[in-house]
């Protein structure tokens, strides 16, 4: 895509989110609050569909994950032991002359500031973690973290976690849920925010099988993205080299996908060896090694821990679902390609005319199939202004009533991809739904 094209695709998708109720930015009436997003009706349910897609692929169809969700704040020794407190930090410059602030590592060329060309500091250490008080004093000794991951629940519920389901290595734990980094530089729409949802797992292993593993969920999460329908030409994987690895991490892997800006992180999957649980076990004085009955061996498990972001991931949905096609008649029309199972409404119900009984007979329709599908009823504007409304928030099955449905009791259904459109029986209706989103295929 040329550059400016590129350009305008996010420009398209941050105006079309806030016209379609996908995503305002938060308190708009009082000017907006920088780098923070709010999710409208349209984009609650999209966002809802890939956590329910993430928990459902990497919890509900397997044997060996189970779910949790821990509280946001947790003790402080959490973070001195993980080494948040300490090594949580990105490095900040400030330009000397417009006293813009930068991540330096970050900034293409390192020596000027890249708005104004002037001078910058030295680089500062700068902690990413949002503190607050907990309790009625503000002193030193109330000073509680919001989490920056989620990760950390896992870890230090690794014990509860083994006693009351009985797992064993290799098996893994994960949430969804909200984590929060003062990030210097947040931007790009939900790409980079400072309060964000992640969906992470922790998959515990015995040390011996640690590359096995790495190597399986990498190709795990990439196919999950695959069968979600992101084009595999905007996804790839990129191994980080030594310097950039983490200081728990022996080898990481980015997910990344190609955002308007270029190639960026989507996902981290990262090796994290036995580092989070020694740390833990050596601050909280609890033993976290895992007893294997069968080998008689006593061990702390490593590590494998995919991590995605909710927004991050939404955000890529967006993009990689959006298009736009000129039509026969010279018109265009912008559509959502999104997985069935990720759109927002499913089936838009439309009696041709809100009159005659059409209307009556929509309605029930629209009402029987709420039991199984998120659906829209519309009886207002042409036909062909429905059917445009519902392609631009990704809909991807209309069902319109007309005279004939009063003889043969069907409707027709037209495709969002294709726009074919087909009679189906209304008693056939859940059935074939059903059917062509088990079978959708970008
Ligand atoms: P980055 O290098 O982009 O700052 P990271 O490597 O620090 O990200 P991780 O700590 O690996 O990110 O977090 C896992 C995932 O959480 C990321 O891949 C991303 O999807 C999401 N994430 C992290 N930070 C943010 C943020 N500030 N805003 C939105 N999503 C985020």
């Amino acid at each position: 895509m040329a550059e400016k094209k590129k350009e305008d695709l996010m420009e398209k998708i941050v105006s079309l989110a806030k016209r379609r109720g996908f995503v305002f930015q938060s308190s708009e009436i009082y000017g907006g609050l920088s780098s923070c997003w709010d999710y409208g009706p349209m984009g609650i349910e999209l966002k809802r569909n890939v956590k329910n897609a993430w928990w459902d692929y990497m919890i509900l169809k397997r044997d060996d994950v189970e779910g949790i969700d821990c509280s946001i704040l947790m003790a402080p020794q959490v973070w001195v032991a993980s080494g948040h407190l300490k090594n949580f930090t990105d490095p900040l410059v400030d330009c000397k002359e417009c006293k813009k602030r930068w991540r330096q590592d970050k900034l293409e060329d390192q020596s000027k500031c890249p708005e104004c060309g002037g001078g910058l500091t030295e680089a500062r250490n700068f902690n990413l973690m949002f503190k607050t008080f907990m309790g009625p004093l503000e002193d030193a000794g109330a000073i509680v973290y919001m989490r920056p991951e989620t990760a950390q629940g896992m870890f230090v519920n690794f014990k509860n976690v083994v006693n009351s389901s009985r797992q064993k290595p290799p098996f893994g734990i994960g949430q969804i849920g909200k984590s929060f980094r003062n990030e210097i530089t947040p931007g790009n729409f939900v790409f980079r925010t400072r309060e964000f949802e992640q969906m992470e797992m922790e998959f515990f292993v015995p040390p011996e099988e640690d590359e096995k593993w790495y190597e399986y969920w990498k190709n795990q999460r990439l196919q999950w993205y695959h069968i979600y329908g992101i084009r595999p030409d905007n996804l790839r994987l990129r191994e980080h080299d030594k310097s950039e690895l983490a200081h728990y991490a022996k080898a990481c892997a980015d997910v990344e996908f190609m955002y308007p800006w270029g190639w960026d992180e989507l996902e981290g999957i990262a090796n994290r060896t036995d580092f989070d649980l020694k740390t833990h076990q050596e601050h909280s004085g609890k033993d976290l090694t895992y007893f294997d009955d069968q080998t008689k061996e006593r061990y702390l498990p490593f590590v494998i821990e995919p991590a995605a972001g909710a927004d991050r991931a939404t955000l890529a949905f967006l993009l990689d679902a959006y298009d736009e096609e000129v039509k026969e008649n010279g018109e265009t029309r912008v559509v959502l390609h999104f997985h069935p199972k990720l759109a927002p409404v499913k089936v838009a119900v439309f009696p041709l005319m809100k009159k005659d009984g059409l209307d009556e007979i929509a309605k029930k329709i629209a009402t029987d199939l709420k039991e199984d599908f998120t659906t829209f009823y519309d009886q207002s504007g042409a036909i062909g202004r429905r059917y445009a409304r519902q392609d631009e928030i990704g809909t991807p099955f209309c069902l319109t009533i007309d005279y004939d449905t009063k003889e043969d009791n069907a409707v027709t259904l037209r495709h969002r991809d294709s726009m074919e459109q087909k009679r189906v029986k209304i008693e056939d209706l859940t059935r074939v739904l059903k059917e062509e989103i088990k079978n959708w295929k970008r």
